[in-house]
């Protein structure tokens, strides 16, 4: 990125812009390298200045919740790195929560409690924001965050502010098609019923108590690396192979999870890919079935 550009995002975001932040400082694995740069919109119209940004400059724009299902390249990542906290706001109106793409799962999850509302419960211990959950269809081997959605309010590639109801959206495993339709994804509308709090606060901690024993929630992570392929477990093949234990640099592939990799102490991003790498290969040698990563990857890989 030019110094030129650089001051065209300073003059915009003023104290919300930082320059040559490092992605280890912001992501759930704790690796990749610097970010040319990072900025906090909060409004609608910053939005639209990144969309310009993107279209007149060619600067790739890129949102981030909480980092929780990315891996940044050491060599980092030539574009603005744009942070959704501040679009964080929850509503309810009787059995219907809008909250904005910012606001974190646990705070949704949280809400619902305080409101007596029933239906998120299964999101419980998924460190992500609503907005990464939208990209990501998030959710559990059998529940995913498309089966609560009423309507989600996005912009599009072109810049036009859109709400696509839940039917006008593809969605699948662990995919949406918000990934190519919504260049930024603002609130959604999520469907709930009325419950009792006891009874959501149970459910709740009986799910946490499930994650923290089946979960190494001691060492960072991006949660699950790999999609479950069509009729297997992606963690059980890898388990199965006999890849628990197994190390890439600091970087290891979970005893308690398979599926989990974790940085046990200096990964970097290239560590963890080498693993993945080495992942599928064994897999596919084996089993001759590809895994296809469920986190994302950005900026260059060797
Ligand atoms: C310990 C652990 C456990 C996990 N368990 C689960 C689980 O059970 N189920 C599951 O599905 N996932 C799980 N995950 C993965 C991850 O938490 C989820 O995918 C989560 O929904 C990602 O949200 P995020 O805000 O961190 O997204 P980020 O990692 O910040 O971003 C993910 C993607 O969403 C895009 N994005 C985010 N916000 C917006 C926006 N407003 N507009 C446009 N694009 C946006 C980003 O550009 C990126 O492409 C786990 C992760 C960890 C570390």
């Amino acid at each position: 990125m030019s110094d030129s550009e650089k001051k065209l995002i300073q003059d915009y975001f003023g104290r919300q812009a930082s320059f040559n932040v490092y992605a280890k400082d912001f992501t759930t694995f704790k690796t990749g390298g610097p970010v040319s740069a990072v900025v906090y919109p909060c409004e609608k119209k910053d939005i639209e200045f990144l969309f310009n940004l993107k279209k007149n400059t060619g600067i790739i724009v890129k949102f981030v919740g909480n980092g929780s299902n990315i891996l940044v390249s050491d060599h980092g990542f030539d574009g603005v790195i744009a942070f959704t906290k501040n679009f964080s706001h929850i509503e309810c109106e009787d059995e219907i929560v809008s909250a904005f793409s910012g606001a974190k799962l646990n705070k949704v999850i949280g809400f619902c409690i305080e409101k007596g509302l029933s239906g998120l419960e299964f999101l419980t211990g998924i460190p992500g924001t609503l907005g990464g959950a939208l990209i990501m269809n998030a959710g559990t081997k059998t529940v995913s965050i498309s089966n609560i959605v009423l309507s989600v309010e996005f912009m599009d590639h072109d810049g036009k502010w859109c709400r696509e109801k839940r039917e006008q959206i593809t969605w699948k495993y662990r995919y949406s098609q918000l990934k190519e339709k919504a260049f930024f994804i603002l609130s959604a509308t999520m469907k709930v019923k009325k419950g009792n709090a006891q009874e959501i606060k149970k459910t709740i901690s009986e799910i946490m108590e499930q994650r923290k024993h089946s979960q190494p929630l001691e060492y960072p992570s991006a949660g699950s690396v790999f999609k479950n392929p069509e009729g297997f477990f992606a963690g059980a093949l890898i388990e199965q192979a006999g890849l628990k234990g197994y190390c890439e640099g600091k970087a290891k592939i979970s005893e308690k999870h398979a599926n989990f990799i974790v940085n046990t102490g200096n990964a970097s991003s290239t560590d963890i890919w080498k693993l993945m790498r080495y992942i599928q290969q064994t897999i596919k040698n084996k089993y001759n079935i590809t895994l296809e990563p469920e986190i994302e990857l950005i900026g260059r890989f060797p």
